[in-house]
């Protein structure tokens, strides 16, 4: 474990945050993110954790024993890189070490906000940084991602193989309430207020949990009576995105959609490199990645983009009210972008360290 002491801030209160790089890419962007958070003077204080594929391989830990209580307990956020090593093959300890914080933490509501900082790195034509700036709220507790189902005659040629898509009354009421408390608090980036949530299901076709979707996400927005509430089938909405993402201002919508869309998302901003997101449950401690994975084939050759960790970095800051740190964080990485001081995926020549520490100097000017 090493502990980081950043420089002395003026608020009173210094903030824990745990640092958990993880695999591949990970351990290369987190500590770029680390460097920025330091230049910025956020009065924080960061402990490392080396959960992931390396401590499993050597004694078979994937959490340590009451790892999320203690995270829960002693610390106010959680900064998390990528998990997934192609050595190990059933990938049990990014399941257990990132789908476990999410589902034992109950981080029900996945923030992953869509923002293009600079027109040239939207593949789409004529569109501008003011045309894509929304916010995909994801369902992080339920779905098919709480592994229920099973397999019968597994080998045979009467496979019978089931994924259920979980969907309780509780985890959908919250998160699209959490959608118009959302949309009712935050503001675009030219300060216009947000005006609407979109609901995006597949309803027509999965009828039993987007029956349920659809008459919550009804109740709901009958009481938010100023935002305007509309709805998308998912396969029209990524038609959409593509064509006029201009439309979109909050989304909500299921775990998997939401896993898919923002991926789609990310290409709109520049590719995965470029994403951050929050895993967020309000007044708990909260966990934030940035949206891509640990992706090995770029895993240990200076090359991975370390602005998602870095706007992750940022969101996190924000969230834990070091709004100044956070906006001195994002006006950096828009310079980095503009002057095209960053890594070959967004046009720059920078190696990953290179590209952080340019951004961390431009955070101390
Ligand atoms: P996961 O399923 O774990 O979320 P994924 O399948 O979405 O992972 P990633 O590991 O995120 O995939 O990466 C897919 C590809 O996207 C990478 O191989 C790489 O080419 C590109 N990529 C992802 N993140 C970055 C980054 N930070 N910088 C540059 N390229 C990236």
């Amino acid at each position: 474990m090493l502990t980081f002491h950043p420089v002395d801030g003026k608020s009173p209160e210094r903030k824990k945050i745990a640092a958990i790089p993880g695999d591949g890419i990970g351990k290369e962007v987190i500590p770029q993110a680390i460097t920025v958070i330091r230049a910025s003077g956020a009065p924080v204080q960061l402990t490392e954790f080396d959960w992931g594929a390396d401590r499993y391989l050597r004694d078979q830990t994937t959490v340590p024993p009451d790892g999320f209580t203690m995270l829960a307990r002693d610390f106010d956020a959680i900064l998390v890189g990528a998990f997934g090593d192609p050595r190990v093959k059933t990938n049990i300890h990014a399941k257990e070490i990132l789908l476990g914080m999410r589902f034992k933490m109950d981080l029900y509501a996945n923030v992953r906000p869509v923002r293009l900082l600079d027109a040239v790195l939207c593949p789409l034509k004529g569109v501008e940084p003011k045309d894509v700036d929304f916010v995909v709220l994801r369902e992080n507790t339920e779905g098919v991602y709480t592994d229920a189902g099973g397999v019968f005659k597994q080998g045979t040629p009467d496979e019978i193989a089931t994924q259920e898509d979980i969907n309780t009354c509780k985890g959908v009421e919250r998160i699209i309430r959490y959608a118009f408390e959302y949309c009712k608090t935050h503001s675009k980036l030219d300060g216009s207020p947000r005006a609407s949530v979109l609901m995006c299901d597949k309803s027509n076709a999965m009828t039993h949990a987007g029956g349920l979707w659809q008459r919550v996400f009804k109740e709901v927005s009958a009481e938010y009576s100023g935002i305007t509430s509309q709805h998308m089938y998912v396969d029209a909405l990524c038609m959409q995105m593509v064509r006029d993402p201009r439309q979109f201002d909050v989304i909500v919508t299921n775990n998997m959609f939401g896993d898919i869309i923002t991926d789609l998302a990310a290409g709109l901003q520049g590719g995965l490199g470029m994403a951050a997101s929050g895993n967020i449950h309000p007044g708990r401690t909260s966990m934030f990645e940035p949206v891509h994975g640990s992706a090995p084939p770029i895993a240990g050759k200076n090359v991975a983009n370390p602005i998602g960790a870095i706007l992750t970095a940022a969101m996190m800051l924000r969230h834990l009210e070091f709004a100044r740190e956070a906006d001195k964080i994002e006006a950096a990485v828009l310079q980095a972008v503009r002057q095209k001081k960053t890594t070959e995926d967004i046009g720059g020549k920078l190696g990953t360290r290179e590209a952080g520490q340019w951004v961390a100097d431009a955070v101390s000017r």
